[in-house]
């Protein structure tokens, strides 16, 4: 027995006074377990902690020996509110009442809530924040740059729904282990150390259970899965990660719900690319359009098509920017489209176009382009 089992007035809990006798606590108690039984209390959380409060009390008073030591231990120790921390224990050796109370047990003995844990601790002391959970989703171009509420499946290990994480048998709940009564902790005795190591027996939950629930095979944990609605802010990228806060697995014991991760994939548009903040395109233009300059229509995404010019002489490759047709900023300023100018040389010439061409040659005949570029390479 633990020192902080010390604290817990066994007797008041089962309604009974400290003289009485084996019969009368088994009465008080075959009563009180009737009203509490989870099963006459469907749903009722505080009568399932009831429930468990007058098991572990009648666990205790009902082996002679246990009782016989909680009743030395108690007047001894008093029934004192166990402060946190490390106080000397029994023969001068010193325990760590943190690790008893504060101790991070998981599954079932969590499940069951603060039965092995300060009773006296608040809410928050036992709070637990949920986990933090990864998904993925893909968005069409229009919706990354949009922003778009998607629907996500979460699959995660919760409590089993037969049992509601108690791991036992519907009708029967688990028993406070007898051999580490609860606290999930064995102490040895190494020369006058005590030294606390997990109870085999429980394998450190401090409950064990005797007839298991068959859909967990008594682990009380089940995978389930839950769909939430996620708002995908305007503008994400390719590979960026949201962080949805509190969208995570739920807490518990009045702990904040984890946080969700969410990975975006964006599909690519047929047209338009992304750079950042900035829209891309290729336009094609002619050889006329660049060398004369000209006003041409350039398609904008999710918009009517706007006209630029294109100024004579422009090179090929030439990106004209479109201001305020590209993605929407956090601050609400919007990036650029990017036109990059593509020439495309007519496959098929008329006899009108071809010498109107050779008149262009002869018209524009100097020095050959390549010169510098030949002289340039023969150097080194
Ligand atoms: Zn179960
Ligand atoms: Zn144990």
């Amino acid at each position: 027995m633990s020192a902080k089992d010390y604290q817990k007035d066994y007797y008041k809990t089962l309604g009974v006074p400290k003289t009485a006798t084996a019969a009368e606590i088994k009465k008080s108690y075959r009563e009180l377990a009737r009203k509490y039984h989870p099963d006459a209390n469907k749903g009722s959380a505080e009568a399932e902690e009831r429930f468990k409060e007058i098991t572990e009390a009648y666990n205790v008073l009902s082996d002679a020996k246990q009782r016989k030591e909680y009743d030395e231990a108690r007047s001894m120790f008093g029934g004192f509110r166990v402060p946190t921390g490390s106080r000397p224990g029994p023969g001068g050796t010193t325990f760590d009442l943190g690790d008893l109370f504060g101790g991070g047990t998981d599954g079932l003995g969590d499940v069951l809530g603060g039965i092995f844990r300060n009773r006296t601790g608040t809410a928050s002391s036992r709070a637990r924040r949920g986990a933090d959970v990864e998904t993925e989703t893909t968005l069409s171009f229009g919706d990354a740059i949009d922003g778009a509420t998607v629907s996500l499946r979460l699959t995660g290990e919760g409590p089993c729904p037969v049992c509601g994480g108690t791991g036992a048998k519907s009708g029967t709940v688990p028993k406070v282990c007898p051999d580490c009564h609860g606290t999930g902790q064995q102490s040895r005795n190494l020369g006058g150390f005590g030294l606390s190591e997990p109870c085999k027996t429980c394998r450190g939950r401090g409950l064990v259970v005797e007839d298991p629930c068959q859909a967990c095979s008594g682990s009380g944990r089940a995978m389930s899965s839950r769909t939430i609605q996620a708002r995908i802010p305007a503008g994400v990228a390719d590979g960026q990660r949201i962080k949805l806060p509190g969208k995570g697995a739920p807490g518990e014991h009045g702990g904040k719900a984890g946080d969700l991760y969410v990975r975006v994939h964006v599909k690519p548009h047929d047209v338009f690319g992304r750079n950042g903040d900035n829209l891309t395109v290729t336009v094609p233009v002619t050889i006329t359009e660049l060398a004369l300059g000209a006003d041409i229509k350039v398609p904008t995404h999710r918009g009517p098509a706007v006209t630029v010019r294109v100024k004579p002489g422009s090179a090929n490759g030439t990106v004209i920017r479109v201001p305020g047709r590209g993605v929407r900023r956090k601050d609400g300023t919007i990036g650029d489209l990017r036109a990059t100018l593509e020439v495309t040389v007519p496959q098929e010439l008329n006899s009108k176009a071809k010498s109107a061409l050779e008149d262009l040659r002869i018209a524009t005949a100097g020095p050959d382009p390549r010169e510098e570029l030949l002289r340039r390479a023969r150097q080194e």
